[in-house]
């Protein structure tokens, strides 16, 4: 069983997550979504809302499991038998970013990470600019799945 975990905060998921995921998919036989909780850090959305999103934009996709999780990334793999570590790049500031993480993880564990090059179409859109349009009433749907509603 070729299982992939795929971290990150996803405060919320955006159009850009769930290409990753999407392809993901073809890649591996589960994908798993881990929802990091961090104490230290102020969210938007609640960890229930976020894993809710997750769930729902992938309901007709029995590969893709959401969870959450804490401590070190390459402990919770280990734990859930996950040898594989997905990661979406999207510019030079993320590859410089996640060679350091990736080096780090596998100098703690025999875990590969498989990066996949982001969409040209949702290569621009990241959580905080989603947000920030959020905060500013401004027309978020067009930047994440259609389960991302804010009442
Ligand atoms: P983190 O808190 O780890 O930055 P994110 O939820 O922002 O968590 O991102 C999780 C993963 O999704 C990272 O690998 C990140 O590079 C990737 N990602 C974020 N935005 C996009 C996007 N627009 N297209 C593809 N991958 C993305």
């Amino acid at each position: 069983m070729r299982r992939a975990l795929f971290p990150g905060s996803f405060d919320p998921i955006t159009l850009g997550h769930f290409d990753i995921i999407k392809r993901g998919v073809t890649l591996f036989d589960e994908v798993i979504v881990a929802i990091g909780v961090n104490s230290d850090k102020k969210y938007m959305f609640s960890i229930e809302e976020r894993k809710a999103f997750i769930e729902q934009a992938f309901a007709d996709e029995p590969k893709v499991k959401v969870v959450t999780y804490t401590g070190l990334t390459v402990d919770f793999c280990n734990d859930i038998g996950a040898e594989f570590i997905l990661r979406g790049l999207r510019n030079p500031a993320d590859f410089e970013f996640e060679k350091a993480i990736a080096h780090a993880n596998r100098r703690m564990a025999t875990i590969e990470t498989v990066f996949l090059l982001t969409s040209a179409k949702t290569s621009f859109i990241s959580s905080s600019i989603v947000r920030d349009v959020i905060k500013n009433h401004g027309d978020y749907t067009k930047f994440v799945p259609d389960s991302v509603r804010i009442n």
